[in-house]
């Protein structure tokens, strides 16, 4: 790699960013883009909207993904009024926007929801915010005790899904670039390239967060292993101790179930179509006409679980756990579901 000053650039190029000159990445963004990135809010690392470089965060991990600026927790789909006649308008998002910073487990999400949202129907609300999304990947050079990507293949090197791919050297990012989009911006910035001995150093830093992740899940056969397994003795075991409080998948960046409302106002003329994130883990998801399908707690965590590593390769051909560790973290009931997997496969990890 020769050390060229701005050079046209391609697909597959990889520059150097120093850090102090985060700013400039961020201003050729934010001419056109909503920017949201880590930020630390009460103690934890949060995804959100920020003007300038300097509130970014350096983190391991974040409370939530930035899956809510693709599939948001609740929004309003299309709104009615009763006038002449009926009126109803969508509500498509037209602003375009980057996600900044975001880690190979959360962009691999990103990729699962691409599939999930163009599976049986194309959804137009996801769609129209995916397709005004820059992505700015940040691969791993640290890892936190509950990540397990390394065991699903979504980490902590990130080689797809990106359009600029940031890894953290120290005093500078290499940026390696991966799309026409991030050729433009990084042509706008004029960065020069990386040398040899960056790229080396970001392959050990890469190493050495790969081998210092200590969590595991053996998906060896696992899909076959849950089918097989769903009248385990385990699964009432750890039924009894999950509280049902459906944090694990308002965390976890994969999960996509939503629930679909009309809500009138008083004068009986307005109405709003408001979807919002729902959940396996809570007693009226499974509500239907007739009775309740999943009435113990056990049937939920059998779904959740099993849904994840099992049903989830039968319809997308993937795995719907990225190995974030986050459901993992944020359970109250300290439950783990590389240990759940390892319960059901017979103890052995
Ligand atoms: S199931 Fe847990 S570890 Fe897997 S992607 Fe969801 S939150 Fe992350
Ligand atoms: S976070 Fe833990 S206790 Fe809460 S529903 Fe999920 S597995 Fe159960």
């Amino acid at each position: 790699m020769a050390n060229q000053l701005v050079g046209k650039r391609k697909v597959g190029d990889t520059v150097l960013l120093k850090k102090k000159d985060m700013h400039r990445l961020v201003e050729a963004l934010a001419d056109e883009h909503n920017i949201f990135g880590p930020v630390r809010k009460d103690g934890q690392v949060v995804f959100s909207r920020i003007a300038q470089a300097t509130e970014l965060d350096y983190y391991v991990n974040s409370m939530m993904s930035p899956k809510k600026y693709l599939h948001r927790p609740r929004e309003i789909i299309l709104s009615g009024h009763i006038g002449d006649g009926f009126l109803a308008e969508e509500s498509i998002p037209d602003r375009k926007q980057v996600l900044m910073a975001v880690k190979p487990c959360d962009v691999h999400a990103i990729l699962y929801l691409d599939k999930v949202f163009n599976h049986d129907f194309q959804d137009p609300y996801y769609n129209a915010r995916r397709e005004k999304t820059f992505i700015v990947g940040l691969n791993c050079t640290e890892v936190g005790e509950n990540c397990f990507c390394s065991s699903m293949d979504t980490g902590p090197e990130l080689k797809e899904g990106y359009d600029l791919l940031l890894t953290n050297l120290g005093d500078r990012y290499t940026v390696d670039v991966g799309s026409e989009a991030g050729v433009e911006i990084v042509e706008r910035i004029g960065l020069e390239d990386a040398q040899i001995s960056d790229a080396m150093l970001k392959l050990r830093k890469i190493r050495v967060a790969r081998e210092q992740m200590s969590k595991r899940l053996n998906t060896k056969d696992l899909p076959q292993i849950l089918r097989a397994n769903l009248g385990h003795i385990y699964w009432p075991q750890v039924g009894e101790e999950c509280l049902g409080c459906a944090n694990c998948v308002m965390v976890c960046p994969t999960c996509y179930c939503y629930n679909v409302v009309d809500q009138v106002d008083m004068s009986l003329k307005n109405v709003e179509r408001i979807r919002s994130w729902d959940s396996c883990q809570v007693l009226d998801f499974a509500a239907v006409s007739g009775g309740n399908f999943r009435k113990e707690q056990a049937t939920r965590m059998k779904q959740f679980v099993c849904h994840k590593l099992s049903y989830s390769l039968d319809q997308y051909g993937l795995f719907g756990c990225v190995g974030c560790g986050r459901c993992i973290t944020w359970c109250p009931a300290e439950i783990d579901i590389t240990k759940v997997a390892q319960e059901i496969r017979g103890g052995e990890s």
